[in-house]
C-alpha cells in the first residue's frame, strides 16, 4: 500500500506551525508496513485542497488528512473531499450528541457551525476523538482509502494510534489475498515426512503448514496471506527452505504435478526415452504415464508379461530362470533385472524398468505379499535392482509399487540417487 499524507492549513505554509503531524503519521505508518511516498501541505482553499486530492488519488492507495475538521469556515477538508467523491454529508449522530453534551455541561450556548465537527461523509466510518469535538472519517471509494484526522496533535494523535491504526488493519487484511505452494513428495510415507516436520506443522501459523496424501504420494501445502506475490513469496520461500533442510531429498515439485509428469518432463528434458515391462502392475505403470498427452515422444511402449511363459517368449527370460528348483524365480533381484535389460533393448530406448513381486492376497513362489523387485536398465549403464516390501491390499500395493518404481526413476534422472 503506498500512502500519501495532505497536511491542510495556511498556518502551515506560513511557517507559523511546524508539520510535525506529517512526522508522527509517516512514523506510524511505517510501523504498519505502508509505505508513505508523498507528504504534501496545501492550505485553506477549498480549490487547492481539491487538486491535492486530485494528484494524491493518481500515486497514493491510501490519503491520510490531517487538519480542517474543526467548526469554522476555513475548516474545508470534509466538504472538499466530499464534493470530489460526489457524496453528500450527514451528522453522525453520537458525535452531535457529545457536542451538544460538552456545551449544555459548560453552560454555554452552541454556535450553529459547531455541528459541522459532526460531519460524516457518506460511506464513512466514524474514528472517535477522545481529545476533542471533531470526528474523524475513514472511507474507501474506488480502491483509494482516505482517512481524515483533525488538525492538534493532541487530538490527531491518539485518533490515529487508536481508531485510526484500527481502520487501516482491517482495510489491510480485507487486501490480503491467500497464496499457496504445494510441495510434492516422493520416496517418504505420509507419516514419516509429518514425523520429520511435526514441530514446524504444529508451531507454524504464517505460513500455514498442511499435509496430506493420497494414491501413494504426498504432498505439503504452505499457504500464507499476503498483500503481494512479493511479499508472500518471501515467507513461502522461507518456509520452504526450512522443510527442505530436512526432507530435500523427497521433493519431486513445488507445483500440482504427479510424479509420472516430474519424470516425463526430466525425460523430456534430456531428451531421452523409457521401455517397461510389468508383471504384478499388469500395465499400470504404463496407463499412467500414458495418461499424460505427449508422453509418446518419451514413452516407447510397454509389456505386460504376466505368465512365465510369457516373459520367457515376449522377452527371452529362459524358463530355467524362472521355474524349476534352484532356479531363482519370476519374483527374484535377478528376474527384475532382465526385464529391464531386454525390454530396453526391444524397444532401443534409453531406459527399460521392470517391475516383479507378489500383489497379494497371498503369497506367491514363498515370497511374502507386499515383496516387490523392482529393475532399472540404463543404456551404458550397470543395471540397478530395488527392492521394496509394501503395505495395502492387493491394489494399494500395485499403486505404491508403480509409484516406488516412479520414485527410483525420478531419482536417477534428476541426479538426486543415493545410492
Ligand atoms: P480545530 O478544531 O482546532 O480547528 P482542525 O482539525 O480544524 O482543528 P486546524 O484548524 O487545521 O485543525 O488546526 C488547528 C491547530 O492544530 C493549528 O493551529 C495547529 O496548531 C495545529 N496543527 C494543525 N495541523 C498541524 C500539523 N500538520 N502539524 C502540527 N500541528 C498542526
Ligand atoms: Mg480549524
Amino acid at each position: 500500500m503506498r500512502a500519501e499524507i495532505i497536511a491542510v492549513g495556511t498556518e502551515l505554509l506560513l511557517g507559523q506551525t511546524v508539520n510535525t503531524n506529517a512526522t508522527y503519521l509517516s512514523q506510524g505508518l511505517a510501523e504498519l508496513g505502508i509505505d508513505v511516498y508523498f507528504q504534501t501541505v496545501v492550505g485553506d482553499n477549498a480549490g487547492r485542497i481539491r487538486q491535492a486530492i486530485e494528484l494524491a488519488r493518481t500515486r497514493a492507495d491510501l490519503i491520510m488528512f490531517t487538519g480542517g475538521l474543526g467548526p469554522t469556515m476555513d475548516d474545508l477538508t470534509k466538504d472538499a473531499l466530499a464534493e470530489y467523491l460526489g457524496r453528500s454529508i450527514s451528522e453522525h449522530e453520537p458525535s452531535m450528541a457529545k457536542i451538544a453534551a460538552m456545551f449544555t455541561s459548560r453552560g454555554i450556548h452552541m454556535v450553529e457551525s459547531n455541528r459541522r465537527q459532526a460531519n460524516l461523509i457518506e460511506g464513512s466510518d466514524p474514528l472517535d476523538n477522545e481529545a476533542g469535538l471533531a470526528v474523524g472519517n475513514a472511507l474507501t471509494v474506488d480502491g483509494t482509502h482516505y482517512v481524515l484526522l483533525p488538525g492538534p496533535p493532541r487530538e490527531m494523535k491518539p485518533m490515529f494510534d487508536g481508531p485510526g491504526k484500527a481502520w487501516l488493519r482491517t482495510v489491510m487484511n480485507e487486501e490480503r489475498r491467500l497464496y499457496s505452494r504445494l510441495l510434492k513428495f516422493a520416496g517418504i510415507g505420509e507419516s514419516s515426512l509429518e514425523q520429520a516436520l511435526i514441530d514446524l506443522i504444529e508451531t507454524q501459523t504464517d505460513p500455514s503448514i498442511a499435509p496430506y496424501a493420497k494414491e501413494g504420494e504426498v504432498a505439503i501445502r504452505l499457504s500464507t496471506k499476503a498483500l503481494s506475490e512479493l511479499e508472500a513469496n518471501g515467507r513461502l520461500d522461507a518456509a520452504e527452505r526450512q522443510i527442505t533442510d530436512r526432507v530435500g531429498q523427497y521433493l519431486y515439485a513445488r507445483e500440482d504435478i504427479t510424479l509420472e509428469e516430474a519424470v516425463i518432463r526430466l525425460l523430456r528434458a534430456s531428451r531421452r526415452t523409457l521401455a517397461s515391462a510389468e508383471s504384478l502392475t499388469g500395465g499400470l505403470l504404463a496407463q499412467l504415464i500414458t495418461r499424460i498427452p505427449g508422453s509418446s515422444g518419451e514413452f516407447t511402449g510397454g509389456v505386460v508379461t504376466y505368465t512365465n511363459l510369457m516373459k520367457h517368449r515376449l522377452l527371452s527370460i529362459p524358463l530355467s530362470q524362472l521355474e524349476g528348483t534352484g532356479a531363482p524365480g519370476a519374483i527374484s533381484e535377478s528376474t527384475a533385472a532382465l526385464m529391464a535389460e531386454r525390454v530396453r533393448e526391444l524397444a532401443e530406448s534409453d531406459f527399460g524398468v521392470s517391475l516383479t513381486g507378489v500383489a497379494g492376497p497371498s503369497e506367491s513362489e514363498g515370497k511374502p505379499v507386499g515383496l516387490v523387485y523392482f529393475g532399472l536398465a540404463e543404456r551404458g549403464k550397470q543395471t540397478k535392482v530395488f527392492t521394496a516390501t509394501l503395505n495395502g491390499n492387493r491394489e494399494m500395493i500395485r499403486v505404491r509399487a508403480a509409484k516406488s518404481l516412479l520414485y527410483r526413476l525420478w531419482q536417477a534422472l534428476s541426479g538426486k540417487d543415493v545410492n
